[in-house]
């Protein structure tokens, strides 16, 4: 079903007013974790400011460690929902359990099924039971073609709202934290009518590869581009290293304005 075989017309979804898929690239930011109001409403503003749409955030947070901090749960959409009703945003957050997606789809508008979960197949068929869009990140070690099996799981329940997102591969390499497959973003548009995004904050693990990895992911085609803005990094309860504070949030995004020919 997510096959270019199967329906040649890219699928569109739209947020917001913004339609991702159509052509002209979209942008998701916001915090790697929900940890107050007060933090995402900050972030909220300042892509408001932008004339953006999309405001990510997790609160349920797959951590490699347990000690680590593991989101507020369903407080972190509720705050969420508060930040992106006030600024007129749609929300992005991860959901990893398929017994919270109803409860999860008063609060967001995209559910994100993080890099671990990609073949938690009953998760896919969950979120493709519910009618939200879908973003569907790459698992850590996963294919091609297992992602698009992937989205395929989420296809076949009758949900073609999906966006995938490339996010990076472990492979040997340590100087990025996982190696950004660039050229998975023109296969997918290939092989698949679904929008393709690339999130440079966890593909490359460093702030100074968020431009060029951004310019790479939007010369090779892709939909968007997800990144994490937090107000303070240095105090951020994960992902400390690659997340934008707001000074670096405007370079950026004034850089990729000026590299779209925006003026
Ligand atoms: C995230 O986007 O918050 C996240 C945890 O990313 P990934 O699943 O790609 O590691
Ligand atoms: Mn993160």
């Amino acid at each position: 079903l997510v096959s270019r075989k199967k329906k040649s017309e890219d699928t569109v979804v739209t947020l917001k007013g913004q339609q991702i898929g159509n052509g002209s690239p979209q942008f998701i930011f916001g915090p790697c974790a929900v940890e107050s109001f007060e933090q995402v409403d900050a972030v909220a503003e300042q892509v408001k400011a932008k004339g953006l749409k999309l405001l990510r955030g997790g609160a349920y947070k797959p951590r490699t460690s347990p000690y680590d901090f593991q989101g507020l749960g369903l407080e972190g959409l509720q705050i969420l929902k508060q930040a992106a009703d006030k600024h007129d945003l749609a929300v992005i957050s991860e959901i990893v359990n398929p017994a919270h997606i109803e409860e999860a789809a008063d609060y967001i508008d995209v559910i994100q099924i993080g890099a671990r979960n990609m073949q938690n197949f009953e998760l896919l068929k969950a979120a493709g039971a519910s009618k939200k869009p879908v973003l569907l990140k790459r698992g850590l070690s996963a294919t091609i073609d297992e992602f698009i099996n992937a989205a395929e799981y989420i296809m076949a329940q009758g949900n073609d709202q999906i966006i995938l997102c490339e996010r990076g591969i472990r492979t040997y390499e340590k100087a990025t934290r996982n190696t950004l497959d660039i050229s998975a973003v023109p296969i997918l548009k290939q092989e698949t009518h679904l929008p393709v995004f690339v999130d440079v904050t966890h593909s490359t693990g460093r702030r100074d590869l968020l431009l060029p990895t951004a310019k790479a992911a939007l010369a090779v085609g892709a939909d968007g581009v997800m990144a994490e803005v937090h107000p303070d990094p240095a105090v951020a309860l994960s992902d400390s290293a690659q997340q934008m504070n707001f000074e670096q949030f405007d370079s950026f995004w004034n850089a990729i304005q000026e590299y779209l020919g925006v003026h």
